[in-house]
């Protein structure tokens, strides 16, 4: 079987099935190959933060997912005490969403179906290899060999990614040190509050409802099995003895549905764009789920890249618009990669020392302004992209360029994300003197409004009134291009 796209997306997790939604929408012929024939039920993440919310927001979505989740409004950085006050941060969704992995991709499956995106389930890529023609990926489909042809290709196909290898990109990082233990279960004795850390010499011990009112997710390091290989199943008395000597007491752990673990290692790939061929997500990074980041940085790492291949697939913007995927996201991965280092040496230190250095630490968080830099972090809310990625046609006011647009209400009622929705770029003229048109690498939309005063503003959307940009240019994925003086 040979068959011909524009884009072929490997991999049907949350970061496949966001591109793949992103692509379609922007009328792109998309195949999506994944080779589990069913969709995933275990829970996996747990915690959708704001930054993706809004992003999820940005096309409309965020409703389905808010209402399928629960607000929880604070977060953790290495299991320390002090706990990350998202109810600060600066967002129509100050908390992050309680909402299983499972759910999300099943909600993602859903938009990409009704977009149009060509799905194929059962499909194992085996071979990938690009010439001047273009990029192409074979392998199986029950039983029998397909080969799919297209203008890119994007290898969203997790840790062990065959897109990865077969591209031959390096992915160096430090070996596995630790594993833990989790297990969805129910709890036969009540816990003290709706959930529970600790961290002491046996290990350490959390404990968050799942949001269906009737398991719980029990993370459970413990300090005398952290070398048992990550293959090694877990057993229910076993992660039940830990959470014991760690907790003190036993919280009756029972009618597992999920029994896993996983380990610390922690990876980089060198490059995210190698010719015709992208990673994004787990196949460009692995790390300890600390803080709960990998699918919420890979979805960010989808939004980044879906637009940019479509503008140059449709011919509206040269090749070199997709060098900036790999400049703009490798950062963030980067810092991804540290600081998820930094919270396993903080999680996985039982000894007298590294419990005096966790609770200096954790002193240090109870400063508003160092939780909220880690808060920024962990939500994604704190990135933004630097420079302008086309010419603006007058002077700009330079600490926009880059930076994440808050939700704004328009003179109209009107919400200024609302106009995002179809993932073109946005050209919004904010005063009459604006420049009338203004040229952008994809599909334009131009509004002409005003924005709302109202006295409810938050610190961004406050700082962008005062600022009166004459208009703005706005990416598909949120972020000013750059704001007219
Ligand atoms: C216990 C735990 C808790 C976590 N908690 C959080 C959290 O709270 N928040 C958070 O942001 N992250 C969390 N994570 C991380 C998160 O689960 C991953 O980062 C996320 O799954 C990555 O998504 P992905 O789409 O990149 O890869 P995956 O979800 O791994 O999806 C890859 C897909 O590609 C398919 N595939 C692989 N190879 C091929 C092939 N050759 N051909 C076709 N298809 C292929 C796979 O079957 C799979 O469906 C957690 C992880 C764990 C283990």
């Amino acid at each position: 079987m040979k068959s011909n796209t524009d884009v072929i997306v490997v991999g049907a997790g949350p970061v496949g099935l966001l591109l793949a939604c992103e692509l379609r929408l922007a009328g792109l012929d998309v195949v999506l190959l994944e080779r589990r024939s069913e969709p995933v039920r275990d829970s996996r993440a747990l915690g959708m933060h704001a930054r993706t919310i809004e992003t999820l927001g940005l096309r409309g979505l965020a409703p389905h997912f808010l209402e399928r989740g629960r607000p929880f409004g604070v977060g953790h950085y290495g299991a320390l005490e002090t706990m990350l006050n998202f109810s600060a941060l600066d967002s129509g969704y100050p908390f992050q969403l309680v909402i299983p992995q499972s759910l999300t991709e099943q909600l993602l499956e859903e938009r990409a179906r009704e977009l149009g995106v060509r799905v194929q389930r059962d499909a194992t890529v085996d071979e990938t290899w690009q010439d001047d023609a273009g990029v192409h990926a074979s392998g199986t489909v029950g039983g029998q060999r397909f080969t799919f042809s297209g203008a890119y290709l994007a290898g969203c196909d997790g840790a062990r990614s065959a897109v990865r290898r077969q591209a031959g990109i390096a992915f160096d990082g430090v070996e596995a040190g630790t594993t833990t233990m989790l297990g969805d279960v129910q709890l036969r004795a009540p816990l003290p509050a709706p959930a529970l850390m600790k961290v002491n010499q046996e290990g350490v011990l959390m404990i968050v409802p799942l949001g269906d009112g009737v398991h719980h997710r029990l993370i459970v390091l413990d300090a005398r099995r952290r070398d048992v290989p990550v293959a090694e199943p877990v057993t229910l008395e076993e992660l039940a003895d830990g959470a014991r000597r760690i907790a003190g007491c036993d919280y009756l752990p029972s009618q597992a549905r999920w029994l896993s673990r996983f380990s610390d290692e922690t990876r980089h790939a060198a490059q995210y764009r190698q010719g015709r061929i992208f990673l994004a997500g787990d196949a460009a990074h692995i790390h300890m789920p600390a803080g709960g980041q990998g699918m919420n940085v890979g979805m960010q790492d989808a939004f980044n890249l879906g637009w940019k291949m479509a503008a140059v697939v449709r011919g509206q913007a040269p090749q070199g618009l997709l060098d900036s995927y790999h400049n703009e996201r490798h950062p963030l991965g980067a810092q991804l990669f540290r600081n998820t280092m930094a919270q396993t040496a903080l999680l996985t230190s039982f000894d007298q020392r590294g419990l005096a250095l966790r609770a200096e630490i954790s002193g240090l968080l109870t400063q508003p302004e160092v939780n909220l830099k880690l808060a920024l972090q962990i939500s994604g809310l704190g990135i933004g992209y630097g420079a302008a990625l086309s010419e603006p046609p007058a002077p700009v006011l330079p600490e926009w360029s880059g930076r994440r647009i808050p939700e704004m209400t328009l003179a109209d009622g009107g919400s200024l994300h609302g106009l995002l929705h179809q993932g073109e770029w946005l050209y919004l003229r904010l005063r009459e003197d604006a420049p009338h048109a203004v040229a952008c690498p994809g599909r334009l939309r131009t509004v002409s409004a005003a924005l709302a005063p109202s006295p409810d503003l938050g610190a961004s959307q406050a700082e962008l009134m005062a600022a009166g940009p004459r208009a703005l240019l706005i990416r598909p994925d949120g972020y000013a291009d750059y704001a007219l003086a």
